[in-house]
């Protein structure tokens, strides 16, 4: 029981490794079925969890749903608000950083930075004018 629970979780892993689309449980789930037939989706929940504990994967969510990512260094996402893909996005944090080190000697204990980006992607926006020009 045990070996095979680890081989499922080593798929799934490999499943969202091979991909850098974010995948949704359900993705991920509709992959996994082609490996192993008889898989559920609660199965799959539960080893997106372990996968989690273990810090192997990310969980990104925006409130709404939640997309998983098997890229753990430090990095941030832009989602597109019309394809509703994440890409993701490598920031200079070279300024940022200096600000954070005057914050952190003014006294603020920092755990968590989250960026957030959000708009309209390269595919998306190519041949589409958003700006009318008269
Ligand atoms: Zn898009
Ligand atoms: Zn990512």
């Amino acid at each position: 029981m045990q070996r095979r629970n680890t081989n499922q979780r080593k798929i799934i892993y490999e499943i969202i490794k091979s991909t850098d689309i974010h995948p949704t449980a359900d993705w991920i789930y509709e992959k996994a079925k082609m490996y192993i037939p008889n898989i559920s989706l609660g199965t799959v929940y539960r080893n997106l969890k372990v996968l989690q504990e273990e810090g192997l994967i990310l969980e990104i969510t925006d409130g709404r749903q939640s997309r998983f990512d098997a890229r753990t260094d430090r990095h941030y996402h832009f989602k597109c608000i019309k394809c509703d893909s994440i890409y993701d996005i490598d920031l200079d944090m070279l300024h940022i950083s200096a600000d954070l080190k005057h914050l952190t000697k003014k006294g603020f204990k920092i755990n968590q930075i989250n960026i957030d980006m959000e708009g309209i992607c390269p595919k998306c926006s190519k041949g589409v004018n958003l700006e009318k020009n008269n």
